[in-house]
Parts: structure tokens; C-alpha cells; sequence
């Protein structure tokens, strides 16, 4: 049902299959779509007792099979973009793939990583997301954060934001992205799309595009090993393994399918499994990218315990 509330408007009970790329069947008590950031912010003041869950493009996420009963803010109409030269001033919610497009057309290149990521601009700053030697903090001069457990809002210059591999203060503070400005570098556009294309490529013929419901890597390359997250699950014979309602891609044994009606604890037990495996033979511990959203069955806070090795 859509409903509005200060004219913000929000869903109950709302299904949010079309909003993670896994494809996982899991309702949201509710669900918010704000068109501006001074909305999100008067969410977050109304929900004080209740803090919300501000979502991307849901590339990154793992919603749990019952119901979640904190508020979802969706951030996709956010999504204001200002160039002035090579500087511009990007909103948390632009899809990454458009962000990429319009670097091209003003001859601005540091982007072109960003074509084959199917996220919003906040889930990539939360990540650090990268690829092909790029990563969005390569380019990044300053963020605009709320601290809602403060009610501020800060502006962090870039070395103030603790990026590293797959991080950022986002992950450390009570911090929701608003806004970023960047410096891009002048370019031919040839040399720009003959990056992007490579870019695509690349992904094209080692992932799953999004026909097949996935989210991106499983795990985190490990640190001090010779070999990538990847080469240690095809290493233990996982390549094409199917169970759980889930499918270890045959191309390439860091993503996990949602080969059918996976749910939250159909998708961890097949992580877990992963992790397990790789652990028995290597005695590696891999650690998960995803975000779990929601609460968990007694069975996965265990198993969650484990993989982010608490
Ligand atoms: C086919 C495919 C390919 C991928 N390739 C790559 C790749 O090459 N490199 C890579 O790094 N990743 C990759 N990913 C993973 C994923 O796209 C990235 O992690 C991405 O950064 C997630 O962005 P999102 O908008 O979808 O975030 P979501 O999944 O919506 O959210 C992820 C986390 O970010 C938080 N978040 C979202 N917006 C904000 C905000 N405004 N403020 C604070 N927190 C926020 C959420 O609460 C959540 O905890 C891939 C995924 C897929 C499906």
C-alpha cells in the first residue's frame, strides 16, 4: 500500500525483491522513498527509537527472511549531479553506471570503473567499491555525511574518511552519506569509452550479469595469500556446486546464484559451507562483502558469528 507522511512517501509491509540484486524474498515493515536528502535526515529525527536502514542499489545486501521491522530508506530519486570544470558534486543516490555516462560526456575520466558496478554512489563510498586498479575513493576531495546519532551534518575531507579495501568511515561511525565532490582528470573520450568498454568486457565474459540474481563477489580477497578468494573455492572443487537454493557461478567461484527461491538462511548456510571448505583445506578464513540486513534465525547469528570472525 503507498501511503505518505509529510508528503515523504513510504510503503507497508513491501516486498523487496526488486530491490537486491540476489533477488531474496523479504518484506520491509517500511519502506521510504525520500526525493531529497533533507528528507532522509527528518526520517532519521522521526525514527529516533528505531533507526533506519538506508539502501543503494541493494548490490551488496542480504535481507533476512523475517520481517524487518526497522524503517528501509531507499535513496535512488537522490540523485542530483553538478559539474564545474573537472569538478563535481554528486548525490548519494545516482546509479554508478549513469555516473560513468556522464564522465564520458564531459571528457572526465576516472570513472570507467564504475560502467560494470551496479550500484548508488552511497553503497560505493560505503564499500570503497572498485575494480581494474580503480576504486571511487582514487577521486574523491570531500563527503557530506549525517551523523544521526549527533543530528549534524559534517563535511569529511578525504583523508578523514578511513578508506582502505572495501572500507570506509561509513562502516565505523553512525554516518550516512548525502553527497561527494570530486576531481576528475581531462581525457579524450576515445580513451575514456576504450576504457570503459574494456571494463565491460572484462566482466562480460568472467561474470554473471544480473539474469542470474547474485551480489557481486561473496568474499573478500584474503590479505598475505597467494591466491584470490576465487582460485581457493575452485580449489576445493566448488566450481558449478549447487545447494541451497544456490549455485557457486561456473565462470567464477567468488559469486554465488540465487538458482531458485533462496532465502537469508538458505544463502549463509552456502556461505558458510564456502568458508568452510576453504578453511578445512587452506586454513584461510575468508571473509564475507555482503551486508546482512535484518535480524537473524538463532541458526545464523552463529554462523554470521563465525564469518566476520567474532
Ligand atoms: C554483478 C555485480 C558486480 C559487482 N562488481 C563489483 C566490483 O567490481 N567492485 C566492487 O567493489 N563491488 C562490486 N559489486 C558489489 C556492489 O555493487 C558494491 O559493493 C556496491 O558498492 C554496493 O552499492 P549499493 O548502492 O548497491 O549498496 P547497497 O547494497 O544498497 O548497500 C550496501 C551497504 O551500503 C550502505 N549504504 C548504502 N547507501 C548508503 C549511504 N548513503 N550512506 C551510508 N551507507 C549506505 C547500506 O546500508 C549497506 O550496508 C558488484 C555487485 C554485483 C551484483
Amino acid at each position: 500500500m503507498i501511503c505518505s507522511q509529510n508528503d515523504i512517501k513510504f510503503y507497508e509491509d513491501f516486498y523487496l525483491t526488486n530491490y537486491n540484486t540476489l533477488k531474496i524474498k523479504a518484506i520491509a515493515k517500511r519502506f521510504y522513498i525520500p526525493d531529497n536528502y533533507g528528507e532522509m535526515i527528518s526520517l532519521f529525527k522521526k525514527h529516533k527509537d528505531n533507526t533506519p536502514i538506508v539502501l543503494g542499489n541493494g548490490s551488496n545486501v542480504l535481507f533476512s527472511s523475517i520481517k524487518i521491522e526497522r524503517p528501509i530508506i531507499y535513496t535512488g530519486l537522490i540523485d542530483n549531479v553538478n559539474f564545474s570544470g573537472s569538478n563535481l558534486e554528486v548525490e548519494t543516490g545516482i546509479k554508478t553506471q549513469t555516473l560513468s555516462k556522464l564522465a564520458l560526456e564531459k571528457e572526465l575520466s576516472g570513472f570507467e570503473f564504475l560502467i560494470g558496478i551496479p550500484a548508488t554512489l552511497g553503497g560505493a563510498i560505503y564499500m570503497n567499491a572498485g575494480a581494474k586498479g580503480q576504486t571511487i575513493s582514487d577521486n574523491i576531495v570531500s563527503c557530506k555525511v549525517y551523523d544521526w546519532e549527533n543530528n549534524k551534518v559534517l563535511n569529511l575531507q578525504k583523508e578523514e574518511m578511513n578508506f582502505s579495501y572495501r572500507h570506509s568511515i561509513l562502516k565505523e561511525k553512525p554516518y550516512i552519506l548525502l553527497s561527494a565532490k570530486f576531481k576528475l582528470n581531462k581525457m579524450p573520450s576515445e580513451d575514456i569509452k576504450a576504457k570503459m568498454d574494456e571494463n565491460l568486457i572484462f566482466r562480460k565474459n568472467r561474470q554473471p550479469n544480473l539474469s542470474l540474481p547474485n551480489a557481486g563477489s561473496v568474499f573478500k580477497n584474503p590479505e598475505n595469500c597467494e591466491l584470490s578468494a576465487g582460485a581457493l573455492i575452485d580449489k576445493c572443487d566448488l566450481r558449478g556446486y549447487k545447494a541451497n537454493n544456490c549455485e557457486v557461478y561456473s565462470n567464477h567461484c567468488n559469486f554465488i546464484i540465487n538458482s531458485g527461491n533462496a532465502n537469508s538462511i538458505d544463502y549463509t548456510n552456502m556461505v558458510f559451507e564456502i568458508y568452510s571448505k576453504v578453511k578445512e583445506k587452506f586454513n584461510v578464513e575468508l571473509t564475507p562483502e555482503i551486508e546482512y540486513i535484518g535480524e537473524m534465525t538463532k541458526g545464523e547469528k552463529e554462523k554470521w558469528k563465525i564469518l566476520r570472525h567474532q
